[in-house]
């Protein structure tokens, strides 16, 4: 996967080897030796990950860092920051500054892949996404999208996998602060319990008793129930190998032992903020589906669902060679209504009619919001009599009762005219179905209105 990387880094030196075994992995790399040269490229240019040093002449990292986060525009980019081996301090302090990820100088080269390449996935999956929700123009979106800064709101849940009672202990404990930890040593058994309880983040030792730990992590990525739990493996060193297959598999994020706390629980954090950034994405992605799909006033479907099912319906009906009827129905002097109770009392009829549709129709019945007054009603295995009755008890529904108005406090009488089509045997398609019933309805507008009209067929 190509990516465009930023390399923000005040010496040369530095610059030229970080640029190089970046571009050996055919990255495309931009550099700038001072943070407001990094915000200006920012600004102009799609970024998909910054490596950012943290001593620099002018602004320092953790501003920039900041900058970067509270600007709409840049704050999905990932953002890594170079810090020195002494200075723990400087993790801290980046987390709050609202970093993704830290590298140590000298950097080494097994980490800066594995961070970049980590990275760059997770951003090229949320771009996606996003792109997705932003297509779709649901109200509130960037809010929803805006990644989270800083601490965990909330303690994360941490399933640890690990043979050794003494080293569970002391993760346990060292995660304290940040997470509710549950150990296991039995490698199976925690198979079960990640797909079961809703973990956000998965720390598998290299070195469990009698079991391959990439076999487990393998089966976490493929289980439908467990492949977006993010995974971090505890190495010990001189596991290269094993570090790199654990890579290829899908594992986030590795450490090698001895441990540093800090590292483990800034590690930790990164992945547990990551996946709740994802899973909000992936539930705006879902939520504007449904928007895309239903009409927000009345929660009914939309004109767009029904273009998009109407032909398959029809279809399966002369495949299985069952009747199928449309009725179109339109409320009377809707108009006047608007003009007597303003576009709110208007608003307040309309959610009131979908209620009434729905209670007049089966479930198995496509009930719509075609447009403006106008809704549509689809019923499979239905006849042109059985249809009239369905169209003239939703017209009595209509009739019979006023419509409370709750912006006015009024209560409104409203009629609404029906017209009904059933499928004629042959060839004919959704189309011509839906002109028939509006002929009907166009009929029963011009014999007064409040009436049903079933099209003969
Ligand atoms: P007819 O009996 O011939 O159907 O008369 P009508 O007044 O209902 O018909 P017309 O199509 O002329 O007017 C429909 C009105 O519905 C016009 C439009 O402003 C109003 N309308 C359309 N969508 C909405 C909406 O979402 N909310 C409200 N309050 N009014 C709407
Ligand atoms: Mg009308
Ligand atoms: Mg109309």
């Amino acid at each position: 996967m190509t990516a465009r990387i930023l390399v923000v880094e005040d010496i040369p030196a530095n610059v030229k080897l970080l640029e190089a075994r970046l571009m050996a992995e055919y990255f495309e790399v931009l550099t700038a030796a001072d943070g407001m040269t990094a915000l200006a490229i920012c600004d102009q240019t799609p970024v998909d990950l910054i490596l950012l040093d943290i001593m620099m002449p002018g602004i320092d990292g953790f501003e920039v860092c900041e900058r970067l986060k509270h600007n709409p525009r840049t704050a999905h980019i990932p953002v890594v920051m170079v810090t020195a081996l002494d200075q723990p301090a400087d993790r801290v302090r980046g987390l709050k500054a609202g970093a993704d990820d830290f590298l140590t100088k000298p950097v080494n080269d097994l980490q800066l892949m594995a961070r970049v390449k980590s990275l760059v996935r997770f951003k090229a999956l949320s771009d996606e996404l996003r792109l997705r929700a932003e297509t779709s123009h649901s109200s509130g979106l960037e809010t929803l999208l805006a990644p989270h800064q800083g601490q965990l709101e909330e303690p994360g849940l941490v399933l640890l996998v690990e043979s050794r009672a003494n080293t569970q202990d002391r993760l346990t404990r060292a995660l304290n602060g940040i997470a509710e930890v549950t150990a296991i040593g039995d490698p199976q058994a925690a198979l079960f319990e990640a797909a079961d309880k809703p973990y956000e983040l998965v720390i598998v030792s290299s070195s469990l008793k009698d079991y391959d730990p990439l076999r487990l992590c393998s089966q976490l990525r493929s289980l439908e129930r467990t492949r977006f739990i993010p995974m971090l493996v505890v190495a010990e060193p001189g596991e290269e190998s094993v570090v790199n297959r654990a890579l290829e598999l899908g594992v986030n994020d590795y450490l090698v032992r001895p441990l540093d706390p800090n590292e483990l629980v800034a590690r930790s954090v990164t992945q547990i903020r990551r996946k709740r950034y994802a899973d909000r994405l992936r539930a705006s992605l879902s939520q504007s589906v449904e928007f895309a799909v239903t009409d927000a006033l009345t929660g009914l479907n939309n004109r767009r669902f029904l273009d998009t099912h109407l032909a398959t319906l029809v279809d399966r009906s002369k495949r299985r060679d069952r009747p199928l009827s449309v009725l179109i129905t339109d409320i009377d002097f809707f108009k006047a209504i608007n003009d007597s109770h303003g576009h709110e009392g208007g608003d307040d009829v309309l959610r009131e009619f979908a209620r009434r549709i729905r209670g007049a129709v089966r479930g198995a019945d496509l009930a719509c919001r075609y447009g403006g007054e106008e809704f549509v009603v689809v019923m499979p295995d239905t006849t042109a009599d059985i249809a009239a009755q369905v169209a003239e008890r939703l017209r009595d529904a209509v009739a019979g009762t006023p419509f409370n108005i709750s912006a006015t406090g009024f209560a409104a009488s409203v009629t609404t005219s029906v017209g009904i089509a059933t499928l004629k045997s042959g060839d004919e398609g959704a189309d011509s179905l839906m002109r028939r019933a509006d002929g009907a309805l166009y009929e029963a507008k011009n014999n007064g209105r409040n009436q049903v009209v079933g099209q003969a067929a």
